[in-house]
């Protein structure tokens, strides 16, 4: 695998929680350095470091991003900050860059933070873009973000999928818990992956990895359970989405958690759908289920004073 990621002149910089991979490229020729996502806000000046570091003290010259999750493309303002680089986003995503309507940006709907950048260039399906060494192509990943694009490198069969496929586990197919279809779509983005064959997959979540077949297998066998029964996935991602605020604040007290939650927007609209009633009594009520499950199952840990803390 690294012998391939040597050849494209590639290196994945693999993150932990919060902050998505960044695949970072050497310039090549006339073709300038870039990096692939860039991780959540708060891990930015982290983030900054490892990409100067994976350079070897060179500029760089381009982000380009697969979606615009805040775990994906919060890095963004930092990098541009300090070289100016260009900024590639998904075509479907232009419009509410240039005004950056965090509504249209999800970041409102879930309350996490990204600092405003400025993009240059829309990425269609179906086009290529030159990273490293090699030619890409840029192919639409619906399903977890009906807007995200994976790239491809059809030569070596390197995919970066972004959060369109893990090696274990599956990731929140957003546009269902809104009201849209994304299932289907989900399905349709690992079909696709299967027509590519790629035998190294890069993601955004995780360790590259070879045996594609299985973690096909594995999403399309958690999309059934999914598509069979909605509120599992529902569960999920408020559990999901609880963690991901945790791990940001590291430490709070329980009664303000359940409230942030009770009011999150994405949180509203979920309990409306289940609850059948947008009353904030019930919101509330779930709001504390969901925080007393993950008190119980043991990722969070509460102190006597009734601060949370994850585990
Ligand atoms: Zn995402």
């Amino acid at each position: 695998m690294q012998g391939v990621f040597t050849a494209l002149g590639l290196s994945v910089l693999e993150r932990g929680w919060l902050s998505s991979n960044n695949i970072v490229f050497q310039a090549a020729g006339r073709v300038g350095s870039c990096v692939v996502d860039t991780g959540y806000v708060q891990h930015a000046p982290q983030t900054l470091h490892l990409v100067q570091r994976a350079l070897g003290g060179e500029r760089l010259d381009r982000v380009l991003n697969t979606h615009l999750h805040s775990d994906h493309c919060g890095g963004n303002a930092a990098l541009q900050s300090v070289w100016q680089c260009e900024v590639s986003v998904p075509e479907a995503s232009w419009d509410a860059v240039q005004h950056w309507d965090q509504r249209l940006l999800s970041f409102e709907a879930t309350d996490q933070r990204c600092e405003r950048f400025q993009a240059h260039r829309a990425l269609a399906p179906g086009s290529r873009v030159q990273m490293g060494t090699a030619t890409w192509e840029v192919v639409a990943a619906p399903g977890h973000d009906p807007e995200a694009m994976m790239f491809f490198q059809r030569d070596q069969r390197v995919l970066i999928s972004a959060d369109a496929l893990w090696e274990e586990r599956l990731a929140i197919i957003f546009p269902e818990l809104l009201g849209s279809e994304g299932f289907r779509a989900a399905h349709g983005a690992l079909d696709m992956i299967e027509q590519l064959a790629p035998r190294v997959v890069i993601p955004g979540h995780g360790r590259p990895f070879t045996d594609v077949a299985s973690a096909l297998a594995s999403s399309r066998r958690r999309l059934q359970v999914f598509e069979e029964a909605p509120a599992r996935h529902q569960a999920y991602a408020e559990r999901a989405l609880t963690m991901f605020h945790m791990l940001e604040q590291r430490c709070m007290p329980r009664t303000s958690l359940v409230a942030w939650l009770a009011t999150t927007p994405i949180f509203v609209r979920m309990v409306g759908d289940v609850v059948g009633a947008v009353a904030s009594e019930a919101r509330t009520a779930h709001a504390e289920e969901v925080v007393e499950r993950l008190v119980y199952d043991g990722l969070l840990l509460e102190s006597g004073a009734g601060d949370l803390q994850v585990r």
